[in-house]
């Protein structure tokens, strides 16, 4: 299929509000749906960093910023969400040139990050300092400061959203914001970079720097003017980053991976539940932190559901991700898809029956994109590591349980906490699972919605910290006391 142009980002990157060319090397970013090169973007360097968190700081102590009250602050996050809403078609059609996803999923991010800035904006009008209980003879008050320089390190997988996850909430409490996007989808990032500084944002406050983790990222995280990162990505990288930040006792929050289960229960409504775990795993390609990629299927079911879930998977239509009718869009990059592969080669290895996918689609549509055939395992134990690592494309296995005690040891059995969905009818039975999984967030009878007023986070090795919900803004604040001494009469101590 022909696709229309989408006018693409300069050759520039955003440093404290200053567009220009990237010191570092040239960096190609390709198309996954053909292997394209879409545009190349020069790197940001070290002293790009530095310059960078050096003009933040300024721009965020300077009173243009630090003295706005909380409602002016709230007009500029208005005024973001303004432009992205304009200009939502092209940022989803970059979004998905860049990822290869599809262009009703990347339409649905933009709206997300047009709705963060939205919520947060709201919230900051009502983001009250606390006028504490008093208990001697002074009036005591808690109140909240910026933090200065906020390092925000995203993923591929969702970029708009998650930068305006980390962006919103960070401006609002006053800081000054530094982004580095993934290396392999920095496009929509530098978009979104153009209608912050657009909005009339006091320059500064912003910098967006594409470049490599090793290489940017480290250097934010380990930048004294930083004073806390907020992370999005994977378990490994994230465990570095919390060393880095222990080194300089800097707050961080972390987002990261996970592997989570998916119960269907005896009771449940089938067709609501087979239609569930198809969003749950191969919505994004698989390529989601909560895609649901471990299925517990009650015993008495199991066998009818798994060969309706199959058929229904054979079905889904794997495309281009402009296609209308696609559901299944190529992987990110090519790199990623020979990834996933392998672990579909080492699921093989280890004993798992592939019961449909296990390869690339063929036929000339499919040949120079990055795709893979959606995938389900059968006859592995919770315990291979087809189960137990984080896969992070669109491979499911099929796994059964004895009874409810079962079910919560294996799901739990596992390093990740971050999601679980409960298909069943009775309440008690959700109640009862959903309070024993480890897991930051449960679904019951859905799976894979959102809401920025309900946190969002991981348990174990899925993450510190939430986003969303009343406490965003105070996560990227310093809490400060103050006591206003109320007494006529010297200390006594002092005689
Ligand atoms: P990644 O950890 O490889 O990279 C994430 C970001 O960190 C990139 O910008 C990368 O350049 C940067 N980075 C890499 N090394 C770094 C270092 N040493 N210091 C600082 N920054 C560094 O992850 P990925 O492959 O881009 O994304 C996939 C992972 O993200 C998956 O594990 C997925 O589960 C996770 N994820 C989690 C959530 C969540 O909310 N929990 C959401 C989306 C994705």
């Amino acid at each position: 299929m022909s696709h229309p142009a989408v006018p693409l980002p300069p050759d520039e990157i955003l440093v404290a509000g200053e567009w220009r060319r990237g010191t570092g090397a040239a960096s190609e970013t390709v198309d996954p749906a053909d292997g394209g090169v879409i545009t190349e973007i020069h790197h940001a360097t070290a002293d790009d960093v530095d310059e960078a968190v050096r003009r933040g700081a300024e721009a965020a102590a300077s009173p243009a910023w630090r003295d706005l009250l909380p409602h002016e602050r709230a007009r500029h996050l208005h005024r973001i969400a303004d432009g992205i809403e304009r200009d939502a078609d092209r940022l989803a059609n970059l979004q998905t040139r860049d990822t290869g996803k599809t262009l009703r999923e990347t339409s649905a991010l933009v709206a997300s990050a047009a709705g963060t800035f939205r919520y947060v904006a709201g919230a900051l009008e009502t983001f009250d300092d606390e006028l504490t209980t008093q208990r001697g003879p002074s009036l005591t008050m808690s109140v909240h400061e910026p933090i200065g320089v906020v390092g925000a390190i995203v993923p591929w997988n969702s970029p708009v959203a998650s930068d305006a996850q980390k962006i919103a909430p960070a401006l609002a409490a006053g800081n000054a914001v530094v982004l580095k996007p993934a290396e392999w989808t920095p496009l929509v990032s530098l978009a979104l970079g153009r209608i912050i500084t657009d909005s009339g944002l006091p320059a500064g406050l912003l910098s967006v720097l594409p470049g490599a983790g090793s290489v940017v990222g480290e250097v934010i995280v380990t930048h004294p003017g930083v004073g806390k990162v907020s992370f999005t990505g994977g378990t490994s990288t994230g465990r570095r980053i919390a060393h880095a930040a222990a080194e300089k006792l800097m707050p961080v929050s972390l987002e990261l991976g996970g592997k989570s289960p998916t119960v269907v229960f005896e009771d449940a409504d089938i067709d609501a539940a087979i239609n569930g775990i198809l969003f749950g795993i191969f919505s994004s390609s698989g390529q989601s932190c909560i895609a649901g990629s471990r299925l517990f299927v009650a015993e008495s079911l199991r066998d009818d559901f798994v060969e309706r879930l199959v058929a229904k998977t054979r079905a889904l239509r794997v495309g281009h991700g402009l296609d209308p009718l696609t559901q299944v869009a190529p992987l990110v990059h090519h790199k990623h898809r020979d990834s996933v592969a392998q672990h579909v080669e080492r699921a093989r290895a280890e004993g798992g029956r592939v019961l449909t996918g296990g390869q690339a689609p063929e036929g000339a549509a499919y040949e120079r994109g990055a795709f893979y055939l959606p995938t389900i395992i059968d006859e592995l134990p919770n315990t291979a590591a087809t189960c137990q690592e984080e896969i992070f494309g669109p491979v499911l296995a099929v796994l059964g349980f004895k009874d409810e005690d079962d079910l919560v040891a294996q799901a739990n059995d596992s390093a990740f906490g971050l999601a679980c969905g409960l298909w069943t009818r009775d309440y008690r039975t959700a109640w009862r699972v959903a309070r024993r999984i480890d897991a930051g967030t449960v679904w019951i009878n859905t799976y894979k919605q959102f809401s920025s007023s309900t946190p969002f986070g991981g348990m174990k090795e899925s993450g510190l910290g939430r986003e969303k919900g009343r406490g965003w803004i105070a996560a990227y604040s310093r809490q400060k006391s103050l006591y206003w001494g109320l007494s006529d009469s010297p200390h006594p101590w002092a005689g």
